[in-house]
């Protein structure tokens, strides 16, 4: 009997293996979506990381903080193996983590100039130390790299949900890549607090030349809203309108 256990195990073992191996074959075909880090400074209120803010003898905070800690920094050899294997390329984004933060983030970027038919997609909403720095890492990037800003509204506005970000900063970081033809994408997820600056953002994006993509999204609690127009009927989140 034991042996007849031991048996069915290793065929269940095998087939689960077949099964995780048809799976990521099936993945190879399309983007996905790299968690790099563990880090980021920002507190926006719908990230996962916001459940640190919560009282310490709650679950929410214990969770997310053993999470957080579990996690790691991408090593660069990883990430070249996954830029290699999935045919379409990586998209630089994760819950609750910011690339910009990732420590080995320069390298990876170093590396983009190998692997031009593979396109690096980097999702940032926290701000890094200087403009210094973004000058650097877009002299590092190839043209496969597509930098997107999360900056949801302008200056006075966007740090109302990316709490502790550098709002003026980002601006310069954009214009900055534009002028050095990066492709600068600016995201801008519509809330109540700044749905009277879309004019104002659609111009400042076309006179800068950066991509204006405005999201509709289902962010709305305590803290934030989201105007009844600017939620989606059915996805979470959406890009309704890219100029
Ligand atoms: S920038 Fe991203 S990872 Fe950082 S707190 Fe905001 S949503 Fe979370």
């Amino acid at each position: 009997v034991h042996q007849g256990v031991v048996k069915k195990n290793a065929e269940y073992t095998m087939d689960s293996l077949d099964h995780a191996a048809f799976i990521i074959s099936q993945k190879r075909f399309k983007m996905i979506n790299i968690e790099t880090t563990n880090r980021c400074p920002l507190q926006c209120p719908q990230c996962t990381r916001f459940k640190l803010q919560h009282e310490k003898h709650l679950s929410s905070y214990k969770e997310t903080k053993e999470r957080i800690q579990r996690g790691f920094d991408l090593s660069v050899n990883d990430a070249k193996k996954m830029l290699e294997f999935f045919d379409q390329g990586v998209m630089l984004c994760g819950s609750l983590s910011d690339p910009v933060y990732w420590p080995n983030f320069f390298e990876f970027l170093d590396l983009s100039k190998n692997y031009p038919n593979k396109i690096i997609q980097i999702h940032t909403a926290a701000s890094q130390k200087n403009i210094d720095w973004y000058k650097k890492a877009f002299e590092k990037a190839n043209n496969n790299v597509i930098w997107i800003f999360g900056i949801d509204g302008l200056e006075d506005t966007s740090s109302i949900y990316r709490v502790g970000q550098n709002t003026k900063l980002m601006f310069e970081a954009m214009n900055l890549g534009s002028q050095m033809n990066q492709n600068i994408h600016w995201q801008y997820i519509v809330f109540t607090h700044n749905v009277h600056q879309i004019d104002t953002a659609r111009n400042y994006a076309k006179k800068h030349n950066i991509k204006l993509e405005f999201v509709k999204s289902d962010r709305t609690n305590n803290i934030i809203e989201v105007p009844r127009e600017w939620r989606p009927k059915k996805n979470k989140e959406i890009v309704y309108d890219i100029i």
